[in-house]
């Protein structure tokens, strides 16, 4: 197990830490002005806000953005998942649990299955939904009202979404990775909620190396804490801070153990690709889903794989950054 995982620790993020209004929600700024124009509208018109699909790699804030909407338009939210929803029926008594204007947020939106992906579809239009009383030739269909709702949709990957899902959605888009400022800023802010002394060096040390992602930010900021409390005199200065990385295995990209196996296994094994997801994933011990939407978006970004239609290539930094000499 992965302890950066991103997804791995989405229970354990600190309820201090969550930005609580837009102001708060660092960095992503063109979609905040866009969130910002979309609620002041609704809110003008008294009408619930329309359905709202937010994509991009955990950790990077979704399920915060979708709490600061609903807290704008002072209403409620019920949390579920894509694949803890099994049956048809477990999405109608959710649905019919909200009240008018309710937000209903499903994570992993990309894991439903068909059958409760269908009772959505009117419920998203319409506000209806169709049950099914009794079993076999027997079995009859009835129409019944949901309140209006809004639902939040958060996906890892949008491309993964069925088209009639995606095309009701009246607002959708891409949360980006954060820059090396952005997070120096919340690791900055976020010290000062935790009463954690630190410098601008110890701040641009963890920034730098938390992989643009706010929950990694937070979670490098909490170990060396612990790292400074029992090292290093309390404080987190630049020494400090990349002593405290060094320990936890991350290096100066803000790459960890696995992503580094990633790259050794691609370079070492095969000759610097191509080579394709799957095999990649088992050597990996870890899911074709994971490696796809938690490890490579990552390396992607930051030049050190591309992806072709053969599969997957090492780049010349990737051969660089592990010190590998590259092949003519
Ligand atoms: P996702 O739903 O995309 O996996 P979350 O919304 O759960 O991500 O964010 C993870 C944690 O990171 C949150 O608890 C929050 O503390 C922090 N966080 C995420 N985005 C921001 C941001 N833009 N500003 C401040 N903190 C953030």
């Amino acid at each position: 197990m992965d302890p950066l995982d991103p997804e791995l620790h989405a229970g354990d993020d600190d309820l201090s830490l969550r930005p609580r209004t837009l102001e708060e929600f660092i960095g992503q700024e063109q979609l905040k002005e866009n969130l910002r124009i979309f609620v002041e509208a609704a809110r003008r018109r008294g009408e619930p806000l329309d359905h709202v699909l937010l994509a991009g790699p955990p950790g990077l804030g979704k399920t915060s953005l979708c709490r600061i909407l609903a807290n704008e338009m002072g209403v409620n939210i019920s949390i579920t998942s894509g694949p803890t929803l099994e049956r048809a029926g477990d999405i109608a008594a959710i649905l019919t649990s909200l009240e008018d204007g309710d937000f209903l947020f499903i994570d992993e939106i990309h894991r439903l299955n068909r059958a409760v992906e269908e009772v959505l579809y009117p419920a998203m239009e319409d506000f209806e939904i169709d049950i099914v009383l009794g079993q076999g030739p027997s079995a009859r269909t009835i129409r019944m009202d949901v309140p209006r709702f809004t639902l939040v949709g958060a996906t890892t990957r949008t491309g993964l979404i069925t088209s009639p899902l995606r095309d009701r959605f009246g607002f959708s888009s891409r949360l980006d990775y954060y820059s090396a400022g952005e997070l120096q800023r919340l690791v900055e802010r976020n010290a000062g909620i935790l009463g954690i002394p630190i410098d601008e060096g110890g701040a641009r040390q963890l920034a730098g190396r938390s992989r643009g992602t706010p929950r990694i930010a937070n979670r490098l900021l909490k170990r060396a804490r612990d790292y400074a409390e029992v090292r290093g005199g309390g404080f987190i200065d630049e020494a400090t801070a990349r002593a405290a990385l060094e320990m936890l295995g991350v290096d100066e990209l803000g790459l960890d153990r696995v992503d580094r196996e990633y790259l050794e296994l691609v370079i070492r094994k095969f000759d610097g690709g191509p080579v394709g997801l799957g095999t990649i994933a088992v050597a990996l011990g870890e899911a074709r889903d994971t490696v796809e939407d938690v490890y490579e978006p990552y390396l992607l970004q930051s030049g050190l794989i591309q992806r072709t239609s053969r599969g997957r290539i090492a780049t010349r930094r990737a051969y660089d950054h592990l010190g590998v000499p590259v092949p003519e």
